[in-house]
């Protein structure tokens, strides 16, 4: 087992065990929600496929459980049944007809899960409970140990059986194995606790009978987590041993890397928009650098420069990119081909994918409409050279006009304001937020390529519509802020966009209202403190930004929120606004007691609901021209419902 060393290229081939990658760009595991019944579904063969068609040269399924004792959530592909082998196969010859390598990931995820589903208890090295899930599991003794070995074996066997070619084993994210190994969750005595020989002893065990399963002609990887970044978790120098000790065995063929437990430190594994890029390649360089196995790095690669950079300067041999080729399925064969400008990038928002799958729905994407819809056939387009008119320039818009031009229609756009964006515009100005743009500039691009006719500055009112004599018109007027009642006719208070938008600089004591739950009024908040405002944020929620959980950005604003000095105020809502003094009196009532508190500052900032600017749309109706709404024009929603409809309304253009 050799490693090829030294100024990779993304071109460059790898050998990896028996077989040779095509170039250095992988398709990781993660959590999709797409099986049913335990098996894999024709929108995992879709999904999977779309990524091997767009140059991957080694896809890693999601996790196949080994063992019934094991079901953390609904959609968990269950490897030991034998009835996920018509699945099994049916992916395999799909993603190797494109030249692509594929493997299955095996996992047990012990502890980090819930016994609602099997109603078994959960299996773990100890009986500590999971921080997240906050069940006690059984610590289990060497019958079990002896079944989950016999486990990852049987499964590796089904799946070479089902035309895989290989497996990896997860000693990572949420992983047994991982518990194992760590000592602030084994606290065994016997011959599977104690020093880290020990407490690897049972990967080992498993990686031995694996490889003898399966034998040579098979690719044999684990994953394993590097930092988990929790008391007592692995850090990158037990990680270093661990790997020497896996190389030693002789039974691995390559090593994938990880940061972040998937329950406790979640925020580290699908880093968010406010994590720097290349934030965990201190892992794969770390661990590159102490063996001769390749070694995959991973952790926001979005754009084709950051994947030259880290083969060029060997931090890792292959570059893991999940998000970037959910975004974009043909993002690997864009690098290869230096089509740097035609990536459409992940913007780390986090919201359809792990937002999504946090929801236990399956995966999709707020830059690509089409992500976890693979499998959906699209309409054919019968009469295609329509002229159709996008009012709109937001992503709804820009969605729109950019699918309509790659479906053969001839396409004018037009916007009110000087540029494109929308509301993603300004809302990209605020503090970790700036990678929204590429949004619009990418979909802008894409557009320019397609052959569409971009107008700014340019008011559409009917008139106009009826000038350029279009014969469809999608309407992407967007939205405007609605005006809290409690607020009278004070200027001093003003809408969030306002702000982002640079119509208003509020200043002193500031208080934002949090009516949405999202990054509306976090952003402005810390916009604000960052001005030298004291900024107090309160909402009727719980908690303030409380959907900033399930994109993983909830760790980060806390952090910042309390170095910036922001104030919270939860379960409050607005209950009228004094101004006296020169000050304005906001009275805030506490909503579980009834009790009300006035708070005085000397503006406020509001994040709340909007209403459609629908005037167009409501005069189009009425004329019989041929007319459709998209986005916050309908209904005032985020970015991935925009994008969603824009595609969906231009598909059904000509057919
Ligand atoms: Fe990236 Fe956001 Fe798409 Fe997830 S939903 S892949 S973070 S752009």
């Amino acid at each position: 087992m050799s490693r090829d060393v030294g100024g990779a290229d993304p071109q460059k081939t790898l050998r990896i065990g028996p077989f040779t990658l095509r170039n250095r760009m992988i398709f990781p595991a993660h959590l999709t929600n797409f099986s049913s019944g335990g098996t894999i579904t024709e929108q995992h063969i879709a999904y999977y496929e779309a990524r091997a068609r767009g140059g991957a040269a080694m896809i890693i399924t999601e996790e196949h459980t080994v063992h019934p004792s094991d079901r953390p959530y609904e959609k968990l592909i269950r490897g030991w049944d034998p009835a996920v082998l018509p699945g099994y196969r049916r992916l395999t010859d799909t993603v190797h007809r494109h030249g692509t390598r594929i493997l299955a990931q095996l996992n047990h995820n012990g502890a980090q899960g819930s016994s609602m589903y099997t109603g078994r208890p959960l299996w773990s090295p100890g009986t500590d409970p999971d921080p997240l899930f906050r069940e006690v599991p059984m610590a289990i003794g060497e019958p079990e140990i002896a079944e989950l070995v016999d486990g990852y074996s049987d499964v590796a066997r089904r799946c070479i059986d089902g035309g895989f070619d290989g497996v990896e084993i997860q000693c990572s994210q949420a992983s047994i194995l991982r518990a194992f190994l760590a000592s602030g969750t084994n606290p065994r005595t016997d011959l599977y606790g104690g020093d880290l020989h020990g407490r690897a002893r049972l990967l080992l065990e498993v990686v031995a009978r694996v490889r003898a399963e399966i034998g040579p002609d098979h690719v044999v990887g684990v994953r394993l987590s590097g930092y988990d970044g929790t008391d007592g978790g692995i850090d990158v120098d037990d990680a270093v041993q661990v790997a020497r000790m896996l190389e030693t065995t002789g039974h691995i063929d390559y090593l994938n890397t990880s940061v972040g437990v998937a329950t406790e430190t979640l925020h580290l594994i699908e880093a968010p928009m406010s994590t720097p890029h290349g934030y965990s390649l201190f892992v794969p360089s770390t661990i590159r650098a102490a063996v001769s196995l390749p070694v995959v790095g991973v952790g926001r690669f979005t754009r084709p420069d950051q994947v030259r950079a880290a083969l060029s300067d060997g931090v890792c041999d292959l570059v893991g990119a999940v998000r970037a080729q959910i975004a974009d399925p043909e993002f690997a064969g864009k690098v290869l081909s230096g089509l740097d400008d035609e990536v459409r990038p992940c913007i780390g928002c986090n919201q359809e994918c792990i937002g999504r799958v946090g929801l236990g729905r399956w995966i999709g994407c707020t830059v690509n409409p089409r992500a976890g819809r693979e499998s959906v056939l699209l309409p054919e387009v019968r009469s295609p050279g329509r002229r159709v008119l996008v009012v709109g320039g937001g992503p709804a818009g820009l969605q729109a006009a950019a699918t309509a031009a790659h479906r053969g229609h001839v396409v004018t756009l037009c916007e009110r304001e000087a540029s494109l964006g929308g509301q993603v515009r300004g809302a990209a100005t605020a503090p970790h937020r700036a990678e929204l743009l590429s949004m619009v500039t990418s979909l802008e691009a894409e557009c320019l390529r397609a052959g569409v006719e971009i107008r700014t500055g340019i008011d559409v009112v009917i008139a106009v519509v009826e000038e350029l004599r279009p014969d469809a018109v999608i309407v992407a007027t967007g939205a405007r802020p609605l005006r809290p009642a409690w607020a009278g006719e004070s200027q001093r208070v003003v809408d969030v966009r306002d702000v982002l938008e640079g119509r208003a600089e509020p200043s002193g004591r500031i208080l934002v209202v949090d009516d949405l739950g999202f990054h509306e009024a976090t952003s402005v908040a810390e916009l604000l403190a960052d001005r030298g405002c004291d900024v107090t944020v309160c909402t009727p929620g719980m908690i303030v930004g409380q959907d900033l959980g399930l994109t993983l950005d909830m760790d980060g604003w806390l952090r910042r929120a309390h170095e910036k000095g922001i104030g919270m105020v939860p379960d409050v809502a607005v209950a009228g606004l004094v101004v006296r003094d020169n000050s304005l009196h906001v009275s805030l009532v506490h909503h579980p007691t009834g009790k009300t508190r006035v708070l005085t500052v000397d503006g406020v900032v509001v994040a709340t609901h909007q209403a459609p600017v629908d005037e167009l749309w409501t005069a189009l109706s009425e004329s019989g021209i041929c007319v459709s709404r998209v986005g916050d024009a309908v209904a005032p929603r985020r970015a991935h419902a925009a994008i969603l409809e824009g595609d969906r309304a231009a598909l059904e253009l000509g057919v």
